[in-house]
Order: structure tokens, then C-alpha cells, then sequence
């Protein structure tokens, strides 16, 4: 196979939306698997929309994602420019061969005019097509007109046949004859606007996709399912031009839980968001992948779960026939689960550097603490955290200077025999001196019982009450090693004084 050459084309109109990032993701995994070129193309012709601050915001959020490219509007190229803003005279070019062969006419039809056509055709229960006004406009009335100041796009002959896509992910698709009108390949300039060369127009995204694509030596395009509509008119411009078109691959939609198209309704869609909110990156895109494609049967990570890929993995698996045509269910569930076994299994120091933005926000102060200890509160509290957000408050006992004592604690500490236990372990911690050793944090429960003569859930209960002020939470003997000695004291004597 020639070198790979993929693409993620955004428009810029907004943030990164996760079915973008899973497109990414594709084209990513694509690249790397085969040692091809992933090239990053702003897709920013239409104006209104399109922003900078966007553009900004999408390719940062590339970054947070740890997703590169190798070609691309801040990193160049040999095919720069990578916006296509700036790449408004080569199209002209392109559209004067498309003038000079006939293949596109002039129409003046206001979006009003055409607005009211489109209704008027889908209530009478027709396809609405344009009707053809200017295609039968001899081009020297045309020019007439243009010549007094009137104002066109272009519009493409659509060839009346029909044409064959052979998708990796849909197989055969037909698009019949008839199933498309004439359409513009360039629009009257908008206000603002101007034309890309006198009397031709501003392009449109069919339009420059193709001839981006094209010259860019895109060798696969993969992209979302709702453009396949788009691939005929790019098939018959592919055709025009006498250009061989890219192999395709449309991945099936991403619903939300409500089995609608994935949109801001069913929650939250933005990258930005998910990570902010404490979401890893490699959970994000590992959940992502497999919201639309499947590793070859047989293959077993070595996470031990089958959903649960690394990175390496990913890349190693990844293949066009995996994508699946069904679409995929975007679970939040599932990706909080996912999440939570990442900052279980990722290494402890990564997932404590990573954690440390999340406790500054929650406005702890870490300065205070060595590095070591830090990572021991990590890997004690990151077994009960779904998100690295969680993380501070799961660990705020080690990091609190007044402990909080719950309701349900109180409760477990006002209990009859829950007096004597609290009594035993105090005098069991202040009858030893120096480190609080797992040894001795290990033999406490017994010691206490035999002292206080309580046994089970009722000399549990209050012994974990006294010193964290919850019932629930990680192991008493992981959390007092870390609090050491006079903290443990310190706080059974303020949670005490609560519960009185
Ligand atoms: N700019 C298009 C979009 O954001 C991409 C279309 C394509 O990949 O061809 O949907």
C-alpha cells in the first residue's frame, strides 16, 4: 500500500466535541498503526461561523487528548497552507476549470428563493432538488447579468446516473440515479465577504474537501457516517475533475443514552469538559475507540478486561474492518467505570501528578506534605475514586485540620459498648511511642476487642467513626500508617468532642 496520508478536518464553529475526537481518534490509530500522516485541516470557508478562538480551542484540546499530527495549520507542511481560508486561490483555479468545461452554471436564486422552492417541493412530496431556473440561463444572459452587478454562485451539473462507494464500514452503498440535484460548489459571498476571484463565488465545503483531499494526497478518508449524503457530490467532482477518488470509511453515529444523535441535550459533549471535570485522557479515548469499533476477536488485553486497551494496544488492533456499522451508545456509566479502573491501574506516581491540579482546586495545599506521602494518600484513596476529581475529597481526612465528623458516625460512636472500644484503641496508640508501623495497626483490632471485650461490626464501626468521622472508606489499617500517631490522637479527641 502507498504511504497512508489521513486527515481530521474540523470546522471551527466550537469546541471538540467527542464524536470528533472519536473521528480523530480513528484517523490517529489509522496513521500510527500503518506509519502514515495524520494531516490536521481547518475547515473555516464558512465565515460566519468559523473562529479563531475555536480554532485555538479545538487544536488545544488535540493536544490535551496527547493526539498529534504531523501536518497542520501551527505545525506546516509541505501541503501548507492548512486552513482553507487561506487557501482561497487555489480553488479558483479549480472552479475556472469547472467553468471553462461547462460543468457548472451560474444561479442567482436567493437562499430566500431557494428556501421557499425546498418547502414548496417537500410539501408537494418531491425530492427537493433544485429546480434548474439558471441552468437553463444561456451563460451570455449570465454574464449580462453579473456584468450589472447581480451576484452568483455556481452551481455543478449533477451527471444523471448512479454512483457506487465501496465503504470499509458500509460495504456497497448505491446512490441512485436522480438522488441528487444540481448543487452549489460555490455560494454568493455573504455579507462581508468577498468573492475568491470576480464572478465566481465563495466555495463551499463539498467543494474544497474535494480538492483539498485531492491535492493533499489524502489516501483514506474516515469520517462520520452523517457525510455520506456529501461523498456522492464529492464522487461526481472527484469524476469532473478526472481524479481518483480516496478509499472511504463512514463510522457509524454516536447516540446519546436517549438514542438520539449524541448533542449537547443528552449531556455533556465537549473534550474540554469531560478532562476538566477529572476524566483521563486515556480513559476518554480508549472508551471512545471502542464507541464504533472492535479489537479482532481472540485479543486479550493485558488490563485482563477485554474493554480495557492501552495505548500500544490500540495502535497494534486498530483496522478498518473493526468499525462497526451498528452506531455506537455513548454511556456515561460505562466511561466513569472505565475511568475508575484507569486511575486504579495507571502507575501511582502518574496518576498523583496528574491529580495534584484537582486538590489545588479543592484548595488543598500540598506544599506541606513530602512527595512520598502524597503518593501513599493516592494509593489509598484512588481504589473508591471514579474521577481525579474525587480524589481530594476521598483524601480529605489526611489533608483536613478539623476532621468532620457524619451523621451516620455519630451515630456508630453514640452505640452503648462504643465508649469502652474508643477507650481501649487510646490507650493501645498512647502505650506505644514513635511511627505508627503497619505491624501495630495490624494487631490493633484485637488488642482493642480483647481490652474492650467488642467484637465484629460494633468495635469496627466506632474504631473507624473515632478517627475518619465516616462509616465508610478505605481500610482503617491503610489510613493510620499515613496519619501517624499524634494526628490519629489528635483527631479521636476532636471527633469525640463532636459526638458528645
Ligand atoms: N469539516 C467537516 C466537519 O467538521 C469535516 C468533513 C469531512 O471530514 O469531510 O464535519
Amino acid at each position: 500500500m502507498s504511504h497512508v496520508r489521513v486527515r481530521f478536518a474540523p470546522s471551527p464553529t466550537g469546541y471538540l466535541h467527542v464524536g470528533g475526537a472519536r473521528t480523530l481518534f480513528f484517523n490517529w490509530l489509522y496513521a500510527k498503526k500503518l506509519g502514515g500522516t495524520l494531516v490536521l485541516r481547518v475547515e473555516d470557508t464558512d465565515q460566519v461561523r468559523s473562529t479563531r478562538e475555536s480554532e485555538k480551542m479545538i487544536l488545544s484540546d488535540i493536544q490535551r487528548l496527547g493526539l498529534d499530527y504531523q501536518e497542520g495549520p501551527d505545525v506546516g507542511g509541505p501541503y501548507a497552507p492548512y486552513r482553507q481560508s487561506e487557501r482561497l486561490s487555489i480553488y479558483a483555479d479549480y472552479v475556472r476549470k469547472l467553468l471553462e468545461q461547462d460543468r457548472v452554471y451560474y444561479c442567482f436564486c436567493s437562499d430566500e428563493l431557494l428556501t421557499q422552492k425546498r418547502e414548496a417541493a417537500m410539501k408537494m412530496g418531491r425530492t427537493p432538488h433544485y429546480d434548474g431556473t439558471c441552468a437553463r440561463q444561456n451563460k451570455e444572459e449570465a454574464l449580462a447579468r453579473l456584468t450589472r452587478g447581480e451576484k452568483a454562485g455556481l452551481r455543478f451539473r449533477a451527471p444523471q446516473k448512479s454512483y457506487v462507494l465501496n465503504d470499509h464500514v458500509r460495504g456497497r452503498v448505491e446512490f441512485k440515479e436522480g438522488m441528487v440535484g444540481d448543487f452549489l460548489v460555490t455560494r454568493t459571498p455573504g455579507a462581508g465577504e468577498k468573492e475568491i476571484a470576480e464572478g465566481i463565488g465563495f466555495p463551499v465545503y463539498n467543494f474544497c474537501c474535494v480538492i483539498d483531499d485531492h491535492l493533499m494526497g489524502m489516501t483514506h478518508i474516515i469520517r462520520a457516517e452523517e457525510h455520506l449524503s456529501n461523498t456522492v457530490r464529492q464522487l461526481m467532482l472527484y469524476e469532473a475533475f478526472g481524479w481518483a477518488a480516496p478509499d472511504f470509511a463512514h463510522i457509524a453515529l454516536v447516540l446519546g443514552a436517549d438514542r438520539q444523535k449524541l448533542s449537547k441535550r443528552s449531556g455533556d459533549v465537549s473534550v474540554f469538559e469531560y478532562i476538566e471535570k477529572g476524566y483521563l485522557p486515556e480513559a476518554l479515548l480508549n472508551f471512545l475507540a471502542l464507541l464504533g469499533w472492535w479489537p479482532p476477536t481472540g485479543f486479550k488485553p493485558a488490563s485482563g478486561h477485554p474493554e480495557v486497551l492501552s495505548l500500544p494496544e490500540l495502535i497494534e488492533n486498530f483496522n478498518l474492518e473493526g468499525l462497526q456499522k451498528a452506531p455506537g451508545v455513548f454511556d456515561v456509566q460505562k466511561l466513569q467505570w472505565m475511568n475508575g479502573f484507569y486511575i486504579r491501574s495507571m502507575p501511582l506516581a502518574e496518576v498523583a501528578e496528574r491529580a495534584k491540579i484537582h486538590f489545588e482546586r479543592a484548595g488543598f495545599n500540598l506544599r506541606d506534605h513530602s512527595e512520598d506521602w502524597f503518593l501513599r494518600v493516592i494509593e489509598v484513596v484512588r481504589g473508591e475514586s471514579t474521577l481525579l476529581s474525587d480524589l481530594p475529597k476521598a483524601a480529605q481526612l489526611f489533608l483536613e485540620s478539623t476532621p468532620h465528623l457524619e451523621p451516620e458516625a455519630k451515630t456508630a460512636l453514640s452505640e452503648p459498648t462504643a465508649h469502652s472500644v474508643v477507650e481501649a484503641m487510646v490507650a493501645e496508640l498512647k502505650s506505644q511511642t514513635g511511627p505508627l508501623l503497619v505491624e501495630e495497626v495490624d494487631a490493633l483490632p484485637k488488642k482493642v476487642s480483647s481490652k474492650s471485650g467488642v467484637k465484629g461490626k460494633s468495635l469496627y464501626m466506632p474504631m473507624r467513626a473515632a478517627v475518619t468521622g465516616k462509616v465508610h472508606g478505605p481500610e482503617l489499617k491503610l489510613i493510620l500508617p499515613i496519619l501517624g500517631r499524634d494526628s490519629v490522637l489528635k483527631r479521636i479527641e476532636a471527633l469525640l468532642s463532636q459526638s458528645r
